[in-house]
């Protein structure tokens, strides 16, 4: 008997896992499945790539399927509320694929493409329905689609819904779905805000934890070079040439920055494109599918641009800068040693950022060890600038502020990208 079976799942879908060669649960899944499966509210802390989409995602379809209401015309049975566009595509096609011998119909809604083609879509009726939550209050007031049949709620990286200031979205669909319902929360970090939320969303809950909180992937490799910041793209273009590194994610804190580090790259020879909110939908899946593809070598992201992507084999991942808010270290991080594979995450850190790695080691819980790239040795005889507002708590406030004012100028809360 399969592992999946062993879970209670329904033999159909533990065929559809098979051919896709899932052949035994993710601790997640396994400590999920069975709680969702007796109509419990589940909250579960899992970072990406533990396999947490199909921890939601099968408990719901066996029990769409077992109910068979699927084959009435569709109204929305399960909504699952995502952060952002790539993560809601992402979430859709995992769902497509777990749901391929089923007649259960999955939609898809996110902002920056055609609400027209959506509403029509949704007319058609679909069982479950991925979303961003701007996007379905559009759709929502334009009474395009209705939440009244409404079983199962998910709310997927729950955390970065809040950082991204999403509450009164959520709080509106929350007015607009039945009580009588089951709930699942999965947040990649665990803290009091959304032990706060979960307060609102869930009844009585059940508690999964995979791995010690905010803890990162366990196979992935983890080195911080110092390095003075006017090297760091030579010392990135250097990696991956002289390394062969034919997929490599890289990160930047502005969309300024990503653009330009990919322009740059490309005059040293290494195929290189930027992906951020300022991009349309369009540009963004294209780069994205060369990326898959390898046509294009290196993709540089800033944060929220890159939640949801999921890259098979995705091996190496850079830090161009650390983030501002430590919690992003391990979302970038995780996209890389998914499902068990191994991956190497490099940090470039320059004089004036130790403050963030103290950050992230803080969070983590670990000592990450700084060395030298020989050849990339940091100038220590430049000279530091004693700076009198440069105390740690004016660099925690400024940066803040910058990590919130980044992609909307002076605003508090960052653009929903
Ligand atoms: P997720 O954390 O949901 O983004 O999943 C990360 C990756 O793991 C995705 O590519 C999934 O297709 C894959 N995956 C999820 N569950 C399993 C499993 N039980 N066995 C093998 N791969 C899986």
């Amino acid at each position: 008997m399969s592992a999946f079976s062993s879970l209670g799942l329904n033999p159909n879908l533990v065929a559809t896992l098979q051919a896709a060669n899932y052949t035994e649960p993710t601790p997640i899944q396994a400590q999920s499945i069975p709680l969702i499966l007796s109509g419990h509210d589940v909250m579960a802390g899992a970072q990406t790539g533990t396999g947490k989409t199909a921890a939601f995602a099968l408990p719901i379809l066996h029990q769409l399927w077992a109910s068979k209401d699927c084959e009435a015309p569709s109204t929305v049975k399960a909504l699952v509320l995502a952060p952002t566009r790539e993560l809601a595509q992402q979430i859709h096609k995992n769902f497509e694929k777990y749901s391929a011998a089923t007649a259960i119909k999955v939609g898809l809604a996110y902002g920056g493409a055609s609400l027209g083609v959506q509403m029509t879509a949704l007319k058609e009726g679909v069982d479950v329905l991925v979303a961003t939550p701007g996007r379905l209050i559009d759709l929502l007031f334009k009474k395009a689609v209705t939440l009244d049949a409404l079983q199962y709620l998910v709310f997927d990286e729950a955390d970065r819904m809040l950082d991204m200031g999403f509450k009164d979205e959520i709080n509106m669909i929350l007015k607009r779905v039945p009580k009588q319902r089951q709930t699942l929360l999965f947040s990649a970090t665990l803290d009091d805000a959304i032990f706060k939320l979960s307060k609102t969303l869930l009844n009585k809950p059940k508690l999964v934890e995979v791995s010690e909180r905010n803890a990162v992937a366990s196979e992935v490799e983890q080195i911080v070079y110092n390095v003075d910041a006017d090297r760091k793209r030579e010392l990135i273009s250097h990696m991956i040439g002289s390394k062969n590194w034919q997929q490599v994610l890289i990160f930047t804190r502005t969309k300024q920055d990503a653009d330009h580090l990919a322009k740059e790259m490309c005059k040293d020879g290494v195929k290189t494109q930027s992906i951020h909110g300022d991009k349309s939908q369009g540009v963004r899946d294209k780069v994205l599918a060369e990326f898959k593809e390898g046509k294009v070598r290196a993709l540089v992201a800033t944060d929220v641009a890159a939640r949801g992507l999921d890259i098979q084999e995705l091996k190496y991942v850079f830090n161009y800068q650390l983030p501002y808010i430590a919690e992003d270290y391990i979302h970038r991080i995780g996209r890389t040693g998914r499902a068990g594979e191994s991956g190497l995450a490099i940090s470039l850190l320059s004089i004036g950022e130790e403050y963030l790695l103290e950050e992230i080691e803080a969070l983590l819980d670990t000592r990450l060890n700084q060395q030298w790239l020989p050849g990339y040795e940091p100038d220590l005889t430049k000279e530091i600038q004693p700076d009198r507002k440069n105390s740690k708590a004016a660099q925690k406030r400024r940066a803040k502020k910058r990590a919130y004012g980044q992609s909307t100028g002076n605003k508090r809360k960052p653009s929903r990208k």
